[in-house]
């Protein structure tokens, strides 16, 4: 199969906005062995875009777009595609409906819906509709005689979930083989740093193909299968995971999920499980993330079986008041210091009679840092079965990231502590 891209925006030719669209596209279909001969960037124009569909079908049987979905008048790619096909567009009422809902849940406001969203529902009978789960605009596959146009989103993140939710499954299907990916997701190791270690598999790569991406904090490596059967691409599949595994297994936490899944679910989710299924009570006691420990383990269904308590020991005071830190522990070493963090852990476990305690202390900034203390620098404690740890980190960002990026540090040392009690 050859596709060709088309990416549909004035702002794209003025150099206004970076086509991160078309290299995220281009991307993935080469991971599938699609063919990608060319691309084409075109302005919010009628006239330009049907030419630019002559041009491609000249070479490809299906084109891509993105962009020119919206609501405004300067968005024109469904009404180039339906007028290139000579097919007449009509309001689709189940669109429109969803549309409208989407409106008023983001306004609560029925009277505030722009007339002119109606042109977002709008289709010939002959396409197919492809639901947007995070925005307005749905996408189509627009056919005839055997080509088609697949238009899209422009917002990256409408277009990636709708490519992975919609699109690939029916590229995967046209293709007449059976493709098959299954995600790794990483934790404590940067994307370069895993290149290196994977850097043999990634440069000898054919099937099954391997892709790193970054995430939040993380990186998740999604290794795909292309075989005439299921049963071969679980071989390879699983093959190439075993290699992975063998090189770099340490950092691994999750072997499934999927490509759109967030990674702060999916780690929540994997460690909220682990302590359902440990039997093991917990307690959380938080200075510099303020709660978010105890929240993303609360996000998991059927915590309450184990957690106690979160308790957000802020101040000095309520550190010594609720957790029994010492005094004299505050003054000599500081709140910010393994010191503070293993009698903060210990504290809240024995409060609780919990098997383990976690806690959290650090600077979180912008101020509050020194040469010795920067602004970053975070202490985890853990109390588990009698055994009390405290490991230090420095996180880069501002004070949201810093604060966000130690408590999946928790989480994932809650993780491999249970690993290690467990074995
Ligand atoms: P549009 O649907 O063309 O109005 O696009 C809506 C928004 O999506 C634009 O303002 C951009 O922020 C984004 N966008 C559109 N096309 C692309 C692209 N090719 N790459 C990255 N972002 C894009
Ligand atoms: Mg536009």
């Amino acid at each position: 199969m050859n596709v060709e891209i088309i990416s549909v925006g004035t702002e794209l030719l003025l150099g206004d906005i970076l086509n991160t669209n078309a290299q995220y596209l281009s991307k993935e279909l080469a991971l599938l062995g699609i063919n990608v001969f060319s691309q084409m960037t075109v302005g919010d124009n009628i006239e330009r875009l049907k030419r630019c569909f002559e041009f491609a079908f000249k070479r490809a049987d299906v084109i891509i777009t993105t962009g020119g979905l919206g609501p405004t008048t300067d968005d024109i790619t469904k009404e180039a595609a339906a007028s290139y096909f000579e097919q007449e567009m009509f309001i689709d009422d189940e669109s429109w409906e969803k549309i409208q809902n989407k409106c008023i849940k983001f306004s609560g406001n029925k009277g505030s819906i722009p007339q002119n969203n109606i042109r977002q529902a709008m289709f010939p009978k002959e396409a197919i509709i492809i639901p947007n789960n995070n925005g307005t605009a749905p996408g189509a596959i627009f056919e005839k005689n055997g080509k088609k146009i697949i238009v899209m989103p422009g917002p990256p993140r409408e277009m990636k979930a709708m490519f992975v939710e919609s699109i690939l499954p029916i590229l995967k299907n046209g293709s007449g083989y059976i493709i098959d990916s299954k995600y790794l997701r990483f934790f404590g190791i940067g994307e370069s740093a895993l290149e290196i270690k994977l850097i043999n598999i990634l440069d000898s790569q054919t099937n099954p193909t391997v892709a790193l991406y970054a995430k939040e904090g993380e990186v998740l490596v999604r290794v795909t299968a292309m075989c005439n059967t299921q049963i071969e691409c679980d071989k390879l599949l699983n093959e190439k995971i075993a290699e992975i595994k063998n090189i770099c297994g340490e950092y691994i936490y999750l072997i499934g999920g999927d490509e759109i899944s967030s990674s702060q679910t999916e780690l929540d989710n994997v460690v909220g499980k682990m302590l359902v299924e440990s039997n093991l009570k917990i307690a959380v006691a938080e200075s510099c993330t303020g709660g978010l420990v105890s929240s993303c383990l609360i996000n998991y269904p059927g915590i309450s079986k184990v957690f106690l308590e979160g308790c957000i020991a802020y101040s000095n005071e309520a550190k010594v008041d609720r957790l029994s830190v010492k005094l004299s522990t505050l003054k000599k070493y500081g709140a910010v210091s393994h010191e503070t963090a293993k009698e903060m852990a210990i504290g809240i476990a024995k409060n609780m009679n919990a098997n383990i305690g976690v806690s959290t202390t650090g600077i979180a900034g912008p101020g509050g840092g020194s040469n010795q203390k920067p602004v970053g620098l975070v202490y985890i404690g853990i109390y588990i079965n009698g055994n009390v740890y405290s490991f230090e980190k420095v996180f880069p960002g501002d004070r949201r990231k810093i604060r966000e990026r130690a408590t999946r540090e928790a989480l994932n040392l809650i993780r491999l502590q249970l690993l290690k009690s467990r074995s």
